[in-house]
């Protein structure tokens, strides 16, 4: 997107406001799936929580992609969008038996990553076919906060269990149909992802009903000049190559899934923001931004990096600020940034913004959340409405407890 449409956008929506490329999520998609087109069936699960607006799920539905979902919420959005419920798998954790036969019921296909469930669900719906994820132990990427494969994790079924988890599908007699990874959001080495399928090619070989090997996601999207990028030619080329092999051994056709998030929409977003002060300090010039960790936590809740620049003065004389947000809290979203020029009202982009941003925003200090419009074809569409005051109190109940009339402040 060129720098003078996003200005136009903000000018038009206001700010904050986060844009979507429609386009670069078309390419990932086009990339991915060339990535492994000598795959005989290939089936892409767009990770939901990355990026749920209705208008994006559509997008994606129109490409052909399927969903991987986390919650009956997420089932639901990918429903409205047009979603075939054989098209969604849903991947909780940690979520109840319930709220799983309600998901089982509509058609979707089932992925259970702990043996408890696993033995209660068999029991009580041996006819339904589940998915199970397995924790193949590899620890991908370094930082531990989103490395979810290792003896750790809460995720998963481990590969050290799998005894116990074939006497539960023997004695159930339930259906086994997938097998599943996701070994966290920040695989660096095709090589580590590569011994994971070796371990789950392994295990594949305990089910005789397997239609599937879900391989998760955890593709890695450059942040910044420099950044390690999956290289994502060469893990589908290696690949597929040892997937075709192991369904000529087993002589199954077998699909191969993949669930990429960050992938498909992470460099599709921008997130556009003013500044509201300019404030020198005896340390720092900071820029001090009309947005926080309401609107985009992922600088503060993971240390991640996004690339902010300024729209407004994109030739003006690099300085170096610290970018902060308006929340009374310490909200960094950058320190020590080398920036165009910083003017009171220029309008600051944040790159990167199209995966786990808006979806984690909150009403936080009673702002309103931000509104989200699609970029297609040279054309600007409105897919959410800026928050109002009616969203903030529109589960609020007013009480009067009695004797606390309206008389200014007792105590
Ligand atoms: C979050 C998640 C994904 C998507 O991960 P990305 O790193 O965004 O690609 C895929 N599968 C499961 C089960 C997830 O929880």
């Amino acid at each position: 997107m060129k720098n003078s449409d996003l200005i136009k956008i903000a000018e038009t929506y206001g700010s904050p406001v986060y844009v979507y490329d429609a386009e670069k999520i078309v390419s990932q998609y086009n990339r991915l799936s060339n990535a492994f087109k000598n795959v005989k069936s290939l089936k892409l699960n767009y990770a939901v929580k990355a990026c749920s607006n209705i208008s994006i799920l559509k997008l994606l539905n129109g490409l052909g992609s399927g969903l991987d979902t986390v919650s009956w919420q997420e089932v639901q959005l990918g429903l409205m969008a047009g979603f075939d419920p054989s098209d969604i798998i849903y991947t909780p954790n940690g979520v109840s038996l319930e709220e799983i036969e309600e998901v089982a019921e509509l058609g979707v296909q089932i992925n259970i990553d702990n043996l408890s469930i696993l033995e209660q669900f068999g029991t009580k719906h041996p006819d339904v076919p589940v998915c199970i994820r397995i924790n193949p132990h590899v620890m991908a990427g370094g930082n531990s906060n989103i490395s979810v494969g290792h003896i750790d994790s809460k995720f998963g079924i481990s590969i050290h269990q799998i005894p116990h988890l074939l006497r539960i599908v023997k004695n159930t007699g339930m259906r086994v149909n997938g097998i599943h990874m996701h070994t966290g959001s920040d695989i660096l080495d095709v090589e580590v992802f590569l011994y994971a399928s070796e371990i789950l090619f392994e295990t594949a070989k305990n089910f005789e009903n397997l239609e599937f090997i879900d391989f998760g996601s955890g593709f890695k999207v450059p942040y910044k000049e420099g950044d390690i990028e999956t290289n994502i030619e060469e893990l589908g080329k290696k690949l597929t190559h040892k997937f075709n092999a192991f369904c000529k051994e087993t002589g199954k056709d077998l699909t191969l899934a993949f669930e990429p998030g960050k992938f498909l929409v992470s460099e599709s977003g921008y997130f556009i923001t003013k500044v509201n002060v300019v404030k020198q300090t005896t340390s720092t010039v900071f820029a001090g931004v009309d947005s926080g960790f309401n609107h985009l936590i992922r600088p503060m809740l993971y240390n991640s990096y996004h690339e902010i620049f300024n729209l407004s003065n994109p030739k003006g004389k690099e300085r170096f600020y610290s970018v902060v947000g308006y929340i009374c809290e310490t909200d960094t979203f950058g320190s020590n940034r080398r920036i165009n020029e910083i003017s009171e009202g220029d309008l600051l982009c944040f790159r990167n913004a199209g995966a786990y941003c808006f979806t984690m925003a909150s009403n936080y200090n009673s702002r309103y959340r931000p509104a989200e419009v699609l970029w297609h074809k040279g054309e600007a569409h409105l897919i959410r409405r800026r928050e109002t005051m009616e969203d903030i109190t529109r589960n609020m109940i007013e009480v009067d407890l009695a004797g606390k009339k309206k008389e200014g402040p007792t105590r």
